[in-house]
């Protein structure tokens, strides 16, 4: 894993991605240790939503931020969005507006920004630029995957910036594993029907027809279709289901009552 780091402060941990820190970004995922919500107890869920209360998030992210020592020098906005598992994205330019925007991919190349993507089993992949100093972060779970989000983030991204993505960095995040990430034939189908290499993202074939996804192998292909060269794509293996003592993961909790959210920050430092 040396192309990663995980930093400890105060019982928070954070995964950081080294490449991309060594070029200038803030590149981390988050884990569920060392917060002050009740999902279950000390848990660091980074998202607002009906279960936690805003100064629970709110602290959350002060010692997300803090671990990570981004907020010593500068006070980094942290920008979420409603995220809809649409193939959608949204250029950052400066402070949110008011409506909330509804979109699972977001695009910066402005400073004291960091971009957040909000996932409890879907995966989250970071890319940045090191040449134009631009970033994305994009939230790929199956129906966003289906949709092409990765690659169409990426055109946004050489539209919008001239950027090369054979210059750029990816890194994927903690996610469910093909382990555990069960699907039906249907969704089987669509992906074989869509792309070329469709069967090789599927395994653990089941008599009923239902067999495992492989999420980060099938958002690895849309990266190298992209042009992203193989070698400067780092991914962090966990499977959030597999480690729920380090992770949220929906499809391991919700049965039992709400679930937290990691985040997965992407900036210029
Ligand atoms: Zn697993």
């Amino acid at each position: 894993m040396q192309h990663f780091k995980i930093k400890t402060q105060q019982g928070v941990k954070v995964i950081e991605c080294s490449p991309m820190k060594e070029a200038g970004f803030v590149a981390a995922f988050s884990t569920r240790l060392g917060g002050v919500s009740k999902l279950p107890e000390n848990s660091l869920n980074l998202t607002l939503f009906s279960a936690d209360t805003e100064a629970n998030v709110s602290e959350n992210r002060r010692r997300f931020l803090s671990a990570l020592e981004v907020s010593r020098n500068s006070q980094p906005q942290i920008i979420t969005v409603k995220q809809v598992h649409s193939a959608d994205s949204h250029i950052v330019e400066g402070l949110l507006p008011t409506t909330p925007i509804a979109c699972d991919a977001l695009l910066t190349n402005a400073k004291n920004i960091l971009l957040g993507i909000q996932t409890a089993d879907c995966l989250p992949v970071l890319v940045v630029d090191p040449k134009n100093r631009a970033v994305v972060g994009i939230h790929a779970g199956w129906r966003g995957t289906l949709s092409r989000i990765v690659e169409k983030s990426i055109a946004r991204l050489v539209e919008t910036y001239g950027s090369n993505p054979h210059d750029c960095l990816a890194a994927t995040g903690p996610a469910i594993g093909q382990c555990c990430f069960e699907i039906g034939a249907e969704v089987q189908e669509v992906f074989e029907k869509e792309f070329s290499y469709g069967s090789k993202l599927f395994s653990y074939h089941q008599p009923n027809g239902k067999s495992n996804m492989d999420l980060r192998l099938a958002n690895q292909e849309q990266l190298i279709n992209s042009g992203v060269q193989k070698e400067n794509i780092f991914h962090w293996p966990d499977c959030t289901r597999c480690q729920m003592d380090l992770y949220f993961s929906y499809r391991g909790e919700i049965a039992t009552g709400a679930v937290g959210r990691l985040l997965s920050v992407i900036g210029l430092a």
